[in-house]
């Protein structure tokens, strides 16, 4: 069975290049019937924060990743990372080393500032140490080369005399990350490690540490660092780096996870699609090597295809979650009724849940309706005139849209304008803005009785 995990370190929100790491492994595990679990690498105990894992959890929910069994913090798990030292120090694949910091920095000068430092406790017999503070150093390979099989980066050779015997227990007892890294990913079961390549290097001596348990080495998926437009590290300069920023912004999820799947991994020409069909679809082969850049027409272009193809009671839910998230009041029921009602020509064209927000400003007024600027200007006397007419005539009218074109139609020749500069005081009278919906739907959603009383307002 494919386990795979996101394993993030709680210093701060879920940057977007982490919630495509997690997306990537959520894909793999559950397009395979796998298992997809989270660790909180929460070791560093200063850099370390609840609210960090807090916003972490939130950002990962939000986009509908959902992970199997409980949350593991690392930390949590210290006891069994120092038991695998110990056991390793049995295996005879570590030894204590009781090098103190002044005699490391008199090797390195001795050597010429050559970075790997020879333990002489390597082979030492243990009879002969002494009773004082040691650190767990891993006996490494000194000779030959540690190979990745990477499945995005392919062969990666590391020459085994460029890496030093790794510390796996500091002298307080406390693991090293390299350690409890592999302890945790064996112990959880995880078979699949795919992560940014800021860690391929990493992987060479973790790769090691298994060696030396005799564990089996997981296949490794290293890929590339998500970049802004300009081809350079994606940095704040760029824009939003917060996946809970993209939430903020009003983008859909489901649009969001498109995209972010899009980003650096590809299927043919596949550039729409259901997370259900993306599972499907998704693979190691199709991540490139080259870093894939953040392209924000593309994720507004993106998402709205999802608005469009959304459910209409899916869409306003996730437009009420997004603005309890938001802190606005909750829709009325009047509202929420209208709403789904003219869903089919909200959906139309719109990027965001805000845009959307804003094409529904005909459902959400009340009267009296709030008009901006240019609305109130297109309400001057010769087309108050006209709306008030409009309020006579359409009293009887069926409420279809055959029969509101004709009576608009006509009353535009009446007047000896065109429909365009009849649709602004319409617009302006019915929503308070001149960008809406068309005339049609905004009157078949609000009914006859409310055109008429907003008509009636306006012309007055
Ligand atoms: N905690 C590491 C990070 O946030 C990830 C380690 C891993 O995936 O192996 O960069």
């Amino acid at each position: 069975q494919v386990v795979t995990r996101f394993a993030p370190s709680p210093t701060g929100y879920l940057h977007i290049g982490g919630g495509r790491t997690a997306l990537f492994n959520w894909l793999y595990a559950r397009g395979r019937g796998g298992k997809f679990l989270l660790r909180i690498e929460d070791t560093d105990r200063e850099r370390s924060t609840p609210e960090a894992t807090a916003a972490i959890l939130r950002g990962l929910t939000w986009l509908g990743l959902d992970w199997d069994g409980e949350v593991v913090s690392q930390f949590d798990r210290k006891d069994r990372h120092a038991e695998v030292a110990h056991e390793m120090l049995t295996r005879g694949t570590a030894y204590k080393c009781f090098s103190t910091k002044e005699e490391i920095e008199a090797f390195r000068a001795a050597h010429d500032g050559y970075a790997v430092f020879q333990s002489p406790w390597r082979d030492a017999d243990p009879s002969t140490y002494p009773d004082a503070p040691y650190v767990i150093r891993m006996k490494a390979p000194r000779e030959g080369a540690t190979v990745i099989e990477d499945q995005v980066q392919g062969i990666v050779t590391f020459q085994n005399d460029q890496l030093d015997d790794m510390i796996v227990l500091r002298s307080d007892g406390t693991p090293t990350y390299m350690l409890a890294v592999v302890v945790d990913d064996h112990d959880m079961g995880v078979t699949h490690v795919i992560r940014g390549d800021d860690h391929l290097a990493n992987a060479a001596r973790q790769t090691m540490v298994y060696q030396a348990m005799d564990w089996a080495v997981p296949v490794w998926a290293h890929i590339p660092l998500i970049h802004g437009p300009d081809g350079k590290k994606l940095s704040k300069r760029h824009g939003a780096l917060g996946v809970e920023e993209y939430q903020a912004m009003g983008y859909p999820a489901a649009g969001m996870r498109n995209y972010l799947t899009r980003l650096g991994w590809a299927h043919g020409d596949a550039e729409i699609f259901t997370s259900d069909e993306a599972k499907g679809m998704f693979d190691l082969s199709g991540i490139g090597r080259a870093p894939a850049r953040l392209d924000f027409k593309k994720l507004e272009h993106v998402c709205g295809q999802h608005i469009a193809m959304a459910q209409d009671a899916a869409l306003l839910q996730e437009i009420e979650a997004y603005l309890e998230a938001k802190g606005e009041p909750a829709l009325t029921q009047t509202q929420h009724a209208l709403m789904l009602k003219g869903m089919y020509c909200l959906k139309e064209r719109a990027k965001t849940l805000p845009e959307l927000l804003e094409k529904a400003r005909f459902a959400l007024v009340s009267r009296p309706v709030q008009r901006d600027e240019a609305s109130a200007a297109a309400l001057d006397t010769v087309s108050r005139g006209i709306l008030k007419s409009l309020t006579l005539q359409l009293q009887n009218a069926t409420w279809e849209k055959a029969e509101l074109e004709s009576i608009l139609t006509a009353a535009a020749t009446e007047a000896g304008i065109g429909f365009g500069k009849l649709a602004q005081p319409l617009r302006a009278a019915l929503a308070g803005r001149t960008a809406t919906p068309s005339v049609y739907d905004m009157m078949l959603v609000i009914g006859r009785d409310e055109t008429i009383a907003r008509l009636s307002e306006a012309a007055d």
